[in-house]
């Protein structure tokens, strides 16, 4: 049977986040990215869910429109989904470079990756028992994917991530049918490895979203808060404009969303003209600050954004996930995207 699904409501500022916010201190260490869980089998299977709960209250008592899992079922947003698969050898760790910024050990492809079971279908199907809101489910993009690893068997970035487009696709499919109102591929990789997604990198994008019936979204960023990414933020001058070269090439595929970071960045809001007959996902909440907006600074980025994008099309959104940061700093944040998104809307008398 399908499951109910609710419809997203038709109007204009609509907020969601971009996926992940904190876990609570007794199932992992906070601001920590990768925190190890401090539970194990069946009670942390347990905890695992009540903090979908928590999660879930927190967007909805705050006004949050389409709501996520706050990503509180995974360790990390990339290497938790490759965990599930076969093919790639979590013992042996190889040092890499990720997305040309920091040093990390990462996992080693071995052999032919394969999904040989669903890896968040259950967690969508409670997800979506728990809400009457229209939820957004995240999964890390092929690219990204790619990036997180050492290729010992294809020994080709391109088809390594032509075999995660294919699996992401079954899990996504399997994701839609569970309830998933909008299903997101989380790519920051699209703003390092620009000609990479020029030659393929959209194209693979589109494989793993096909078929969807769901909107499907793309989240771009410039990281996380951690200090390696405000060190590179720091190279990239006194504009960014990274976006520049993808957005024309996402306004032509067929992906509906797209995710970016407006906040205190140096993103040239004029980019966003780019995206004609996108929706937009506006990152109005800074997560690189522990310092909560206020309604109106929040109202302020939207403002700017509504110059390029029209209302209806344009969702207040975080600018990245807020997982490293406090929970009272991220709950107040989501508070100030709703409270922000609201001024605005009144002005538009709706
Ligand atoms: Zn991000």
């Amino acid at each position: 049977m399908e499951p109910r699904r609710p419809v997203i409501a038709l109007r204009a500022l609509r907020t969601t986040i971009a996926g992940s916010l904190p876990k609570p201190a007794w199932l992992a260490p906070p601001k920590q990215l990768w925190a190890p869980w401090l539970l194990d089998g069946a009670l942390l299977e347990e905890g695992r869910r009540d903090a979908v709960r928590l999660a879930l209250a927190d967007q909805e008592s705050a006004g949050i429109d389409i709501v996520t899992d706050g990503e509180q079922t995974r360790r990390h947003f990339v290497t938790t989904f490759i965990e599930c698969l076969e093919g790639v050898d979590f013992q042996h760790k190889r040092t890499v470079r990720i997305r040309n910024r920091y040093d990390a050990d990462v996992p080693v492809v071995v052999g032919p990756v394969v999904r040989s079971r669903p890896v968040f279908v259950d967690d969508m199907r409670f997800l979506r028992a728990q809400t009457q809101k229209p939820v957004k489910f995240t999964l890390p993009g092929p690219m990204t994917m790619v990036d997180t690893l050492y290729d010992n068997h294809y020994r080709s970035r391109e088809k390594l991530a032509r075999e995660f487009a294919a699996i992401l696709n079954r899990e996504a499919r399997e994701l839609e049918s569970a309830g998933a109102n909008v299903i997101q591929f989380d790519e920051p990789a699209f703003n390092v490895y620009i000609d990479e997604v020029k030659a393929w990198g959209i194209e693979v994008l589109e494989a793993a979203a096909a078929g969807l019936k769901c909107p499907t979204a793309v989240h771009i960023c410039y990281g996380y808060g951690i200090k390696a990414n405000i060190d590179w933020k720091k190279t990239l001058g006194s504009q960014w404009r990274q976006y520049e070269q993808t957005f024309p090439l996402l306004a032509n595929s067929k992906i509906g969303q797209v995710s970016l970071e407006c906040a205190n960045s140096k993103v040239p809001l004029d980019l966003l003209a780019l995206l004609k007959g996108k929706d937009v996902l506006v990152g109005a909440i800074d997560v690189a600050t522990e310092e909560i907006e206020t309604p109106a600074q929040v109202a302020a980025v939207i403002r700017g954004a509504m110059k390029f994008v029209p209302p209806e099309k344009l969702y207040p959104c975080t600018n990245c996930g807020m997982v490293p940061l406090p929970r009272p700093v991220a709950l107040g944040k989501l508070k100030a995207l709703a409270a922000g998104a609201a001024i605005v809307r009144g002005e538009l008398g709706g």
